[in-house]
């Protein structure tokens, strides 16, 4: 049973299309990864744009301070559109395998 609902959250998510990006504005697909120089957390921060996430417009998700970071960026795809097939799209990194569905979650019906 736990398997099925598994399976019933996984079809949204394949499905779900960019929100915030229009396909067209799309440049590819890059992860920002970003060490916090006041609390040291560590976090990746995934986009369809090259430029969007900066030092100076990251807020920290766990202390809040914004751009104090060493900032890393990876391109893990230049394909201007969406490639389901592509184990690069964003998609395919979040969650992480083996992660929760949190109750907190808010899904917007459209
Ligand atoms: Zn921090």
């Amino acid at each position: 049973m736990e398997n099925d609902n598994q399976q019933n959250q996984l079809v949204p998510i394949l499905e779900s299309k960019p929100v915030g990006v229009e396909e067209k504005e799309r440049e590819g697909v890059f992860v920002n990864g970003f060490i916090c120089q006041n609390c040291g957390l560590h976090f990746n921060l995934f986009s369809w744009k090259a430029n969007r996430h900066r030092s100076e417009n990251t807020y920290c998700p766990e202390c809040g301070v914004k751009g104090s970071f060493i900032h890393y960026r990876k391109v893990l795809s230049s394909k201007r559109v969406r490639d389901d097939n592509s184990n690069d799209e964003i998609f395919r990194q979040v969650p992480l395998e083996g992660s929760q569905l949190m109750p907190d979650s808010i899904v917007i019906s459209k």
